[in-house]
């Protein structure tokens, strides 16, 4: 059983695998990108040629390989079969496609299951994604939601995209984050929203320091013992 579980969850952009690193490598924890899982789904599912919106096929997906996450210096390392696999499920094509497989309640009640293994193995973690406060940990010792307006985000996003030497339209980066907003929204199961006892981080303006620097304020008063 974990000592410390921290949650972290918001909309694209928002600031959270960033922030989730950082505040974990401050708490001595590790970290969780629960983001990755769904893109290895989807990325072993569109390899084996599987029809993305037949939910029993992207069971068998789940169930006929094997996907490895391991927190490693600040990065999540993603296997299929022992494949790394790490820099192919953050392609852009890919990253569109994973709203079959999140809004698939099969699969995400066995990532759910995936992600309180992963717990179960660590003393203390800090864990991100859209549903990691209200499904997945729902007594988490702190949970926080992120939020930033879509400009920001897009900007952010495409700052990034922007240094990996990918260059990206603005306007093309912020419908994109806005498409996956609404579907992640509107989702029966699992879908992006705070927990009623999440505390809510508005990032816009903030830097990313400005923004660990908080929430670990707020741990530190929370846990007084486990900060
Ligand atoms: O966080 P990231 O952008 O990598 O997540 C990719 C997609 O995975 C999200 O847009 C969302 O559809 C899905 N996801 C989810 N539940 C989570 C984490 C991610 O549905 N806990």
């Amino acid at each position: 059983m974990s000592e410390l579980v921290i949650t972290i969850d918001g909309p694209a952009g928002s600031g959270k695998s960033t922030v989730a690193r950082r505040l974990a490598d401050r708490l001595d924890a590790t970290f969780l990108d629960t983001g990755a899982m769904y893109r290895a789904i989807t990325l072993a599912a569109v390899r084996d040629g599987a029809d993305l919106g037949e939910e029993r096929r992207l069971v068998q997906v789940v169930e006929g390989h094997r996907f490895d996450f391991e927190a490693v210096r600040g990065k999540m390392l993603v296997s299929i079969d022992g494949q790394d696999v790490t820099e192919a499920i953050r392609d852009s094509d890919l990253t569109a496609k994973v709203r079959y497989a999140a809004s698939a309640p099969l699969v995400r009640e066995r990532l759910v299951q995936m992600q309180r293994a992963f717990a179960a193995q660590h003393a203390r973690i800090v864990t991100e994604g859209r549903d990691q406060g209200t499904v997945a940990f729902p007594d988490a010792d702190v949970k926080f939601y992120l939020t930033a307006d879509a400009t920001e985000r897009a900007r952010r996003r495409k700052a990034e995209l922007d240094a990996q030497g990918e260059p990206a339209d603005l306007q093309q980066i912020r419908q994109a984050i806005e498409a996956r907003d609404k579907s992640d929204e509107n989702r029966a199961v699992g879908p992006l929203k705070a927990a009623q006892d999440a505390v809510t981080v508005d990032t816009t303006g903030l830097t990313i320091e400005q923004v660990v620097e908080r929430l670990y304020r707020h741990v530190e008063e929370r846990c007084p013992r486990n900060h």
